[in-house]
């Protein structure tokens, strides 16, 4: 049925939204999470706050260091869906608007291609201190996670989109099913519009909705 799973990360595949991480670490947890919120909850635009956010965290590649010791860890299950997924010959994409160094440690220990990564750059001077994010790339910007996804999609039919919040709900149009994952936080805007919506702890609970009853059998 589907041949092409995309994954949003933050709240998704990992158990935090690591921009607010970074945040605590540089000191502007608060002021940063409620951004965070206001923009998932579909109640700011994206735009609107997220250059502001990162000008705010101000991360340097020390910061983003520090975030990968901590490792804020998988949502329970995340590594044998995967490692499943791929077992079947399914290609599993991450579509996210966080930023490919943060990402990239997570999409190896999953085994998921840098070419299967869609994320937003940050750019950093020699000493590894802040110099800003690519404002111009789609993901950066309300309704961007689409433009991205199409460029991507080879058959809507056999495509498949999940993630927590509005910006991945988004991507809906251009997907054969669009699944609301809920293990991590349950947004009622995404319940409300999702075709398939999981509650779920575990992500090992998407499993049914991304196979078919034979390829189910045949694992
Ligand atoms: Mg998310």
């Amino acid at each position: 049925m589907y041949k092409q799973i995309f994954f949003d990360f933050d709240s998704t595949l990992v158990h935090a939204e690591t921009l607010d991480l970074l945040a605590d670490l540089a000191g502007v947890g608060p002021e940063v999470r409620r951004l965070t919120e206001a923009s998932m909850n579909g109640e700011l635009p994206i735009e609107a706050v997220f250059e502001k956010k990162l000008a705010m965290i101000s991360p340097s590649l020390a910061m983003i260091d520090r975030l990968h010791k901590i490792h804020p860890p998988f949502v329970e299950g995340v590594e044998e869906l995967v490692a499943t997924l791929h077992r079947l010959g399914k290609e599993v994409f991450i579509l996210t608007s966080n930023f490919g160094m943060i990402v990239a440690p997570y999409a190896e220990e999953l085994g998921i291609r840098s070419e299967c990564v869609i994320a937003n750059e940050l750019f950093h001077d020699d000493e590894g201190n802040y110099l800003g994010m690519n404002a111009s790339n789609a993901l950066a910007h309300t309704g961007g996670k689409r433009i991205m996804i199409d460029r991507y999609i080879q058959d809507k039919q056999k495509a498949v989109m999940i993630g927590d919040s509005v910006t991945d709900l988004a991507c809906q149009p251009s997907v054969r099913t669009f699944i609301g994952f809920a293990g991590v936080v349950a947004r009622e805007a995404v319940r409300a519009q999702a075709d398939v919506f999981v509650e779920e702890a575990s992500a090992l609970a998407l499993l049914p909705h991304l196979l078919t009853k034979q390829e189910r059998e045949s694992l």
